[in-house]
Parts: structure tokens; C-alpha cells; sequence
């Protein structure tokens, strides 16, 4: 199992670095072909069969995570902080959190917010007693990441920070490690980077894979907890298909295949509608003429926190989902085989 790594290395968007050196160097022995492109996107492919129908197929899961980078430091020495992808205040209050050289600090207001995206209220203790030994030990821009170990918890449940999106990356590596023959087509395994901050990375990879299918396998909403807002996807109901996010409307045929081959191989599998929010789909499918493209996607409790929470089960049925569509000689939506 090394989901629990995963999750817990450091990769705030820009500084994925630990994350790719880890899943390259488990992917390469079943790679094609393995490259890190300019901006640190990492790029698998697998070579498909010599079938006259096959396509070229970009899956993309994100590697990086949110989470904040010093902007100032006072004279006390506390850390003024600006956010890395969708942190609210609320979530941040008293969590510690983790330097990507080690210091560990603690995060709190001064009680002045407006809002709860206003993080100009928002400092950071790390002990230090002064501006100058705050400034031996953090630099100005240096990232951190919420501190949320790996966690089993009933059943299938597990909680850890990151988890958006390193349980993508995990389906990902699953699939590619775990397939019994070759895919009937030419698969590009996008590991991405900058997801959380504009879908960066994936914009960039897309001009390498050239796709004629996106895929984009990512988290999405549990609305199944007291209080929850109005939504579909919910935790041990199976892998979600998407069928529109904020940043994408997929391509109807793929969305119709998906949903047919999922109920025809029993794989449980429920419709995703997520009001708010991108993924890398939302990069590629705007690629040169238009890439048709989907999601298959993880649903989560308290994503964007330390204890963001996924079904095993349901990671089980993302991974059989997500094979089946790479090994369908016919992605129509009206005779998948
Ligand atoms: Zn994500």
C-alpha cells in the first residue's frame, strides 16, 4: 500500500517535485515511455494495440495541493500568508501546518475578517521571537501544506490531507500497474501540475499528448454529512461520471459510454454534477479544434482540508471503470465492448 505515502509528501501547486520523484520512479518499470515535460508535468505512456480504430487517450489526475506561501513576515516574527488554490478561513484556523523545509507553525486570525476568503487577517506562528529568526528559518514565498496524517477510519474510510488529488494519482498508478495486457489504446498518464491554481499544467500537456479523448480523474463532492449543500455524489455509491463541472460539460457520447459499460460489468457508478470547480478536463477539452472529453471522479468529504475522506470501495470501482475504458475497442456510447 502506498497510498499513505502519497499522500503524505509534500506538493503544493509549483512544488510538486517530491510527489513526481516518487510516482516516476514507481511507474517506470511499466511505462513505454516516461518524461518529465518544462513545467514538471509527468507524462507515461502506454502503448495500445495496432488496431486501426484506436485513439490517443490523455488521462489526467493532479499532483499538487493546496495550501499557502509567505507574503511578509512582522516584527514579532509571526508569518503573513497568501492562499495556493481554494483554502477558506475557516478551515485554516488553528491547523498546523508544514513548511516545504520542515518548520512547522500554526495558523490564526486576529479575529478581523471580513470574509472567509479574506486571509488578510490570517498569521502564522511558528515560535520564532523575532522578524530576524523567523527569516533564518522561512523564506519569503515558501510554501506549506496542511498537516493531516493518513488516517483509516470504519470500514473502507480513510482520512488524509492531499487527498485531492493524490487518490486521482493512485487510481492512475493502480491501472497502470495493475493491467493485464496492453490497452487497446495509446494512453498518455498525465501526472499534472498547478491543477489547484488554473489547471496550468494540464494546459501545457495537452500539446504533447495531442488527445482525441480527455480524460480528467479527480475528486468531487460528498454531500451526504448534516448540513450538506444540494448535490448527487455521495460516499460508497461507486465511481462518479461526470457529467459537467465548472470548468467543462462533457462530451455527451463519452458520458453515455461510461455510464453503459459501468452498469453492463455490475461496477457501481453514480452521475456527477459539481456546481463549482474545475479539473483538468476544463484544460483539454479546449484543446486546438476541441477533445471530447470526461471525468471519472473520486467523491470526498471536507476536500480542500487535513481530513479529506474517500471510500476504498469506491477508488476500487474508479480503477475498474477507468481500465475497462482504456481496453474498449469501441468507446461508442451505443456498443461499448
Ligand atoms: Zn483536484
Amino acid at each position: 500500500m502506498y497510498l499513505d505515502d502519497l499522500t503524505q509528501l509534500f506538493g503544493v501547486s509549483g512544488f510538486e517535485k517530491s510527489v513526481r520523484e516518487y510516482i516516476q520512479s514507481f511507474c517506470k518499470s511499466y511505462a513505454d515511455d516516461i518524461f518529465v515535460d518544462q513545467i514538471g508535468n509527468l507524462i507515461v505512456f502506454k502503448k495500445g494495440t495496432d488496431h486501426p480504430a484506436k485513439k490517443r487517450i490523455m488521462i489526467s489526475a493532479h499532483m499538487d495541493e493546496i495550501g499557502f506561501a509567505v507574503t511578509d513576515v512582522t516584527d514579532q516574527g509571526f508569518l503573513k500568508v497568501r492562499y495556493m488554490g481554494g483554502i477558506s478561513n475557516k478551515v485554516s484556523l488553528y491547523q498546523k501546518i508544514q513548511f516545504r523545509k520542515g518548520v512547522i507553525g500554526v495558523v490564526l486570525s486576529n479575529g478581523k475578517e471580513e470574509d472567509d476568503k479574506d486571509f488578510s487577517s490570517l498569521y502564522v506562528d511558528i515560535g520564532a521571537s523575532s522578524k530576524e529568526e523567523a527569516m533564518s528559518l522561512i523564506d519569503i514565498g515558501e510554501p506549506a501544506s496542511y498537516i493531516g496524517p493518513f488516517t483509516p477510519l470504519t470500514g473502507r474510510l480513510i482520512a488524509s490531507k492531499a487527498m485531492d488529488d493524490r487518490i486521482g494519482c493512485y487510481i492512475l498508478m493502480r491501472v497502470l500497474s495493475e493491467m493485464e495486457t496492453p490497452p487497446m489504446h495509446d494512453v498518455f498518464f498525465v501526472f499534472s501540475v498547478q491543477e489547484e491554481v488554473g489547471l496550468r499544467g494540464a494546459k501545457v500537456a495537452v500539446h504533447t499528448c495531442k488527445p482525441d479523448i480527455g480524460v480528467a480523474v479527480d475528486i468531487t463532492g460528498s454531500f451526504d454529512t448534516p448540513g450538506a449543500a444540494n448535490g448527487f455524489t455521495k460516499l460508497g455509491k461507486g465511481a462518479a461520471i461526470k457529467v459537467m463541472d465548472g470548468s467543462v460539460i462533457c462530451d455527451d457520447s463519452l458520458v453515455t459510454f461510461l455510464c453503459t459499460y459501468a452498469a453492463s460489468h455490475q461496477i457501481p457508478h453514480q452521475r456527477e454534477v459539481l456546481a463549482r470547480g474545475g479539473t483538468d478536463a476544463g484544460a483539454i477539452h479546449l484543446f486546438e479544434k476541441g477533445v471530447p472529453s470526461c471525468g471519472i471522479s473520486i467523491p470526498t468529504r471536507y476536500a480542500h482540508s487535513p481530513v479529506g475522506i474517500v471510500d476504498m470501495a469506491d477508488v476500487g470501482s474508479c480503477i475498474y471503470l477507468l481500465d475497462g475504458m482504456i481496453h474498449s475497442q469501441s468507446l461508442d456510447e451505443k456498443n461499448p465492448a
